[in-house]
């Protein structure tokens, strides 16, 4: 995996306001920030996308990302937020270094979410269905 600005946060090269650290996972504030409280977590471990993250990562970032949340949502009084996670280049990912956003929603600030839902169509949906539960 291609060097990232994470990296160097990670190993200290790069300041950035620390909100928790343990030996898997780092959480940061966000330096431009939907809304106030806008927090990155990051696994340590260097992986572009959440499907390329290892089991160990990934539960470490799972065991701790309702707690952060907890944490931002009570410092900042909000009382919604999003998670988000951008997944390559074309799904909006700038930084190849898995990240989980928690952007807490506050008035008008926060993310703002352009959602073209269609229908799933029944016969569609077996053979995805399908697809998917081989591949797991
Ligand atoms: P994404 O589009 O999901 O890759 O988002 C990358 C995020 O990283 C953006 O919200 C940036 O504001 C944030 N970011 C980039 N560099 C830094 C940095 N040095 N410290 C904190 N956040 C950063």
């Amino acid at each position: 995996m291609a060097e990232t600005i994470f990296s160097k946060i990670i190993r200290g090269e790069i300041p950035c306001h620390t909100v928790y650290e343990d030996d898997r996972v780092l959480a940061f504030l966000d330096i431009f920030p939907l809304s106030p409280g806008h927090t990155l977590v990051i696994p340590k471990e260097a992986a572009e996308r959440v499907d390329q993250l290892s089991d160990e990562s990934a539960a470490a970032i799972g065991r701790v990302l309702p707690r952060i949340a907890r944490a931002v949502m009570q410092a900042t009084g909000a009382t919604a937020y999003n998670v988000l996670v951008n997944n390559g280049a074309e799904a909006h990912q700038a930084v190849m270094h898995v990240h989980f956003h928690i952007i807490p929603k506050i008035d008008e600030r926060g993310l703002g979410i352009g959602w073209k839902a269609g229908k799933l169509e029944a016969s569609e949906a077996e053979a995805l269905k399908k697809a998917i539960v081989t591949a797991l």
